[in-house]
């Protein structure tokens, strides 16, 4: 099922994935906050990009750059002149568009053949009473648009007590161009040898002119990227390496999406045409991913070439290069960069997670994260809230469970209406102590030590000693088989 943009920003809001930024004050345009469940989700997804790119690999190496870098990086870069999108302004309402996005947008109309009245019609077709085509704003149908200008999307901001010229600096607008300048450091300091890669995960900034659809795109965001240095004299399986390793970065970079939950059908690779290609790149690739609002950029993956860092080694004259021991020459190494967007990532998790089923006449809603991104792990619930042994065994599970996860105690409502909550946000598994679990102490009975773990998707259940959790869930959170355990620890029936 497709899941509607309006679905998940509901769901993310009641349950604390994401929040409008500064709500109580009407909002920031664009800006949003990840509440409880969404910064571990967000926690979750930026650590396993970096164990499975960076600490998995011998040939990778991180970064955490400062956010506000020397003002020449964005000359050198190319950021100051290039990093621009045509806009146009509406003359009525004043709203701003990207002059790219006019026609792609739905359209308000005055149609003067039914007089006057008003329509709202889908993008790029003309109004069925009159035939007209749009001309005016899309949005108050009145105002004409200015003619496209240039719009320069880096924040801008002074260094220093004195708001001059001397003093500008930006934000950044990508975490690429800190991997470039510090390239001489982390090569002498790491010793390391062509083909090498580094990494960093971090905010960035753009002043964009049509922010929107959620956290698709904003106006502050996160960016996990790579850039992966490679010697372009260099050939691998007879092919020249930069366009070797561009291949792999993109089959690696699908196969992680895919190995996290997005399925396939709902993932493209898409090939940029010459004429879309940036000022520095050899070919680019993007990875889409069919979002709420259709098919769009998930990451992109760009042989970026020399460019980055010979226009480094202009503007700040010193040398950006690598000795190749081989041929005895230095050279400047081509780079490929993977960079992914953190928001828009977890926003395809989220949506490729959502699913809406019917048990028992009754709606379920389930997300069904891999168990490595849920954002939490275990619920641990009580079925009688007023046995105290009950309520005390779960809260000692909770607690020895939460050395290793991320795991909540809940015994606000019935069993039925806690499950669908866990549901909802996909918890994976649900551990349920009951009066077996601790006996009756009023009947002289003693307790089975064993508590009931109710699996997310299947809804199966299995019964397992209490001192078996751990070990159990390490296997299950790994991406153990449920079936397995279900048999090796068989629920009553
Ligand atoms: P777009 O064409 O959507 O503006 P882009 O091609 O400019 O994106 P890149 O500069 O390649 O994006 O940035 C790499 C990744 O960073 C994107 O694939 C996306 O996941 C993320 N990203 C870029 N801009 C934004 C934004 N404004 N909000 C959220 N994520 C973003």
């Amino acid at each position: 099922m497709t899941v509607t943009m309006d679905t998940l920003v509901s769901l993310c809001k009641r349950r604390g994935f994401v929040f409008q930024s500064s709500e109580i004050y009407g909002g920031t345009g664009s800006c949003y906050d990840y509440g409880p469940l969404g910064v571990e989700l967000k926690n979750n997804l930026k650590r396993l990009w970096w164990r499975d790119f960076v600490q998995n690999r011998p040939d990778m190496v991180g970064i955490d750059a400062s956010i506000l870098m020397h003002p020449m990086v964005w000359k050198a870069s190319g950021h100051l002149e290039n990093f621009t999108d045509p806009m146009v302004d509406c003359r009525e309402c004043k709203l701003r568009f990207r002059a790219d996005d006019v026609d792609t947008l739905a359209w308000t109309h005055y149609c003067e053949a039914t007089k006057g009245n008003k329509f709202t019609i889908p993008a790029g077709e003309p109004c069925s009473h009159c035939g007209a085509r749009r001309t005016l704003c899309p949005d108050c149908g009145k105002g004409e648009l200015t003619p496209p200008r240039r719009f320069n999307l880096m924040f801008k901001t002074f260094m220093g007590p004195v708001e001059e010229e001397a003093s500008v600096a930006y934000l950044r607008p990508e975490t690429a161009q800190a991997m470039f300048v510090n390239f001489e450091n982390v090569l002498q300091s790491m010793r390391l040898k062509l083909p090498f890669g580094i990494a960093q995960a971090g905010r960035s900034f753009r002043n964009e002119i049509t922010p929107g659809n959620f956290i698709f795109r904003t106006r502050e965001f996160e960016q996990m990227e790579i850039e992966y240095f490679v010697n372009p004299r260099d050939t691998v399986e007879g092919r020249p390496a930069d366009e070797y390793w561009h291949d792999r970065w993109i089959a690696d970079c699908m196969a992680w999406f895919r190995r996290y939950g997005l399925r396939e059908e709902n993932l493209r690779l898409r090939e940029h045409d010459q004429s879309e290609l940036s000022h520095y790149s050899k070919r680019t690739v993007d990875i889409d991913y069919r979002f709420p609002i259709g098919w769009s950029e998930l990451m992109g993956i760009a042989n970026r070439t020399d460019f980055d860092l010979k226009q480094h080694a202009k503007f700040s004259g010193k040398s950006l290069t690598y000795f190749d021991e081989e041929r005895k020459e230095h050279i400047v190494p081509y780079v490929v960069e993977p960079a992914s967007g953190v928001d828009r990532a977890l926003l395809a998790f989220l949506a490729d997670a959502y699913t809406e089923e019917e048990v028992r006449g009754e709606k379920r809603v389930v997300l069904r994260f891999h168990p490595e991104l849920a954002p939490v792990k275990v619920a641990v619930l009580p079925l009688l809230k007023k046995r105290d042994e009950i309520v005390k065994a779960a809260h000692a599970i909770r607690a020895t469970l939460a050395g290793e996860w991320r795991v909540v105690y809940d015994d606000t409502a019935a069993i039925g209406r806690l499950y669908r909550r866990q549901d909802e946000v996909g918890t994976p598994y649900c551990v349920t102590v009951d009066v077996q679990t601790v006996g009756d102490s009023d009947k002289g009975e003693v307790g089975d030590g064993k508590v009931t773990i109710r699996d997310r998707d299947s809804m199966g259940q299995a019964r397992v000693p209490i001192e078996a959790l751990t070990g159990v869930f390490r296997d299950l959170l790994s991406g153990g088989d449920w079936a397995k355990v279900a048999s090796e620890f068989p629920a009553a029936k």
